[in-house]
């Protein structure tokens, strides 16, 4: 899958430059840059030996058209040679339920990591249990003591590395391992690093999701997701995105490829910019604390450094304890940080988040306030002076 135009190997080209160049076939676009927005159902064959034969490249809507071509060919060129193919999907937990589903049959039993997004865990203890799959929790930070949790019947480990709320790091290679030795697949969400940070099937992935509505798109203008899996995971993940009848819609494929060709100048920003509001912020004497792995003293630094390239805009913050009004009172006062769900766009949000109200086996007990904020495109200078006005919002409460 990771060929561009006049089907040239992209793999020795740099990511940034394979954003650019792949899934573009110029001349099939008449010399336009961009693949037109098709939509469609009906594929028309030629003649009836063609349709017996099932000729052509496409054949039906939903199974895939040259604008889903187009960004497939460039997700997997972003995803490396392990990527079998991509599977696009209308959002990131449609992905999530589809790569599991996939996989797991009645009778399975599978690990999910403590920190992963919180409908992940929805979704495993509705769906999946109600088809008579059960679910086991483990700590983020297990390792390969993992090992001991697994059961005959265990077929998947679900991992989030890093958790969108916690940050928390697991150390995804040493679960793959493991759960590799007991015939286990393991499913990553990948939404945080994208694979241009981190090329999760390289680190024993078998199936890496993206929320495709963050990143990818990175305009706050679509809901997408994306399912990469690797070789040994592809037959049954096309079987399950076929017979589950999951497909994206054409503006948003246009958009999610459109967004995918700017990525790499977005994410160093988004990095640069949170790396530089987190400092400042660690100096201010309301925060007792910065939960983002890119700093030293941060738990998940050297699982970072190990596995990742980069960072994305995302981290959280724990304030020295506070009342509640105080906190609603900074996030009041803020204006370029929005307040609401989702992350990954342009813009820069802030949230204040609870873990405790649904971790089932690690206690979640931070000492403080916690604040998760998304870095946007903004000047760094207007971002601190807007939270410097929350702070003496925030100790005016007090
Ligand atoms: C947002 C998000 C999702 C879900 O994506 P949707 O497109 O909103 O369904 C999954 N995982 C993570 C880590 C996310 O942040």
């Amino acid at each position: 899958m990771t060929f561009s135009k006049g089907g040239e190997p992209t793999d020795s080209l740099r990511a940034e430059t394979r954003l650019v160049v792949s899934g573009r076939d110029t001349e099939a676009q008449k010399g336009f840059i961009n693949p037109p927005v098709v939509r469609g159902s009906t594929v028309l064959y030629p003649t009836a030996n063609d349709l017996h034969v099932h000729r052509g490249e496409f054949h039906y809507g939903r199974h895939g058209t040259p604008t889903t071509r187009a960004l497939q060919d460039a997700l997997a060129a972003l995803e490396g040679p392990q990527c079998a193919g991509v599977g696009l999907v209308p959002s990131g937990v449609s992905a999530i339920s589809t790569a599991l589903l996939s996989i797991l049959k009645t009778g399975d039993h599978i690990l999910v990591c403590d920190n992963v997004y919180r409908p992940t865990r929805n979704f495993c203890d509705g769906i999946l249990a109600r088809f008579g799959v059960e679910t086991d929790y483990f700590d983020p930070l297990i390792g390969s003591d993992i090992a001991a949790l697994f059961r005959p019947n265990t077929r998947a480990v679900m991992v989030e590395a890093p958790g969108s709320q916690s940050l928390e790091m697991p150390d995804v290679p040493a679960i793959a391992a493991v759960a590799h030795a007991r015939g286990a697949l393991v499913v990553d969400d990948n939404t945080w690093a994208t694979p241009l940070f981190r090329r999760a099937l390289e680190q024993g992935v078998d199936i890496s999701i993206q929320a495709a509505t963050k990143y990818i798109g990175g305009h706050s203008d679509i809901m997408f997701g994306t399912i990469s899996p690797n070789a040994q995971a592809w037959p049954a993940l096309t079987e399950a995105i076929r017979l589950l009848g999951v497909c994206a819609g054409p503006d948003d494929v246009f958009l999610a490829l459109r967004g995918l060709r700017t990525l790499a100048v977005r994410l160093r920003y988004h990095q640069q910019a949170a790396i530089d509001v987190a400092q400042w912020l660690a100096k201010r004497p309301e925060v007792a604390r910065i939960l983002h792995p890119a700093f030293p003293d941060d738990p998940g630094h050297a699982i970072w450094k190990r596995d990742f390239t980069g960072a994305s805009g995302l981290f959280s913050i724990v304030l020295k304890p506070a009342p509640p009004q105080a906190v609603d009172a900074l996030l009041d006062s803020v204006k370029l940080f929005g307040m609401g769900y989702s992350w990954g766009g342009y813009e820069s949000l802030i949230i204040p988040f609870d873990c405790a109200a649904y971790r089932t086996v690690t206690r979640w007990a931070p000492g403080g306030p916690t604040l998760r904020l998304h870095i946007g495109l903004e000047n760094v200078d207007d971002l601190k002076a807007d939270l410097e006005r929350g702070f003496e919002a925030f100790n005016a409460r007090q």
